[in-house]
């Protein structure tokens, strides 16, 4: 199976994100929470300490090639293709009624959501296989498609983390980034630049609500 290059080295990410080599590359807003002990245990091996109580929800692709380092009693884990939650906000909600504080999305290089358009016919012959009508199929598919598909890994991780704060004002939110040469965690550097902050306030807008699929 291919392996991409590590990110360090790879020029579409290198320069867009940030190293975590020790604790003091993690965001302060994220030291002394459960998104700080993900990451030691992906980047250090540091073991995990459940506290017997759910307070993280890690989201990120289904992609095999990547394994989280959780064990029980730790997490909850939607795993989608391309990592984005879009369509999976009522499993949010049904994490915070269990005292979810944080959510740690996690995109990663190489995702086949990029190259997913070029892939539709072959999605649309697998379903055929499985005893779909091939004009139910494409239509299924051509809807699906608009959810799952991204142009590129680090804009698709950006624009989810921007639509997901508009959703869940309270939750704190963590963006991250997993190599999948050696499964290192990275911080996107547009959230160290500081420049995705406008204020929002309590209230979600109920058309945002609406149009959720
Ligand atoms: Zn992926």
């Amino acid at each position: 199976m291919n392996i991409p290059p590590p990110l360090k080295v790879d020029e579409k990410y290198r320069d867009l994100l940030h190293a975590i080599e020790s604790r003091e590359d993690i965001p302060e807003q994220w030291r002394d929470t459960p998104i700080e002990s993900l990451i030691m245990s992906q980047n250090f091996g540091w073991p995990i300490q459940s506290s017997g109580k759910p307070e993280v929800l890690i989201a990120t692709c289904i992609e095999f090639r990547y394994a989280l380092p959780i064990p029980r009693m730790y997490a909850y884990v939607i795993r989608r293709a391309s990592g984005r939650v879009i369509g999976s906000e009522f499993s949010v909600g049904y994490t915070l009624v269990h005292g979810v504080k944080y959510l740690v999305i996690i995109g990663h290089n190489d995702c086949g959501m990029s190259k997913v358009i070029d892939r539709a016919p072959l999605v649309v012959d697998a379903f055929v296989e499985q005893g779909w009508e091939r004009d139910a199929a494409k239509d299924y598919v051509d809807k699906q498609i608009s959810r799952h598909a991204i142009d590129d890994e680090l804009t698709a991780l950006r624009e989810e983390y921007l639509r997901l704060r508009t959703v869940f004002r309270k939750l704190v939110i963590a963006p991250l980034f997993v190599c999948l040469h050696d499964s290192k965690l990275y911080v996107p550097k547009w959230i160290l630049e500081g420049d995705l902050e406008p204020h929002l306030g309590d209230k979600v807008p109920s058309e945002i609500i609406r149009k959720l699929p």
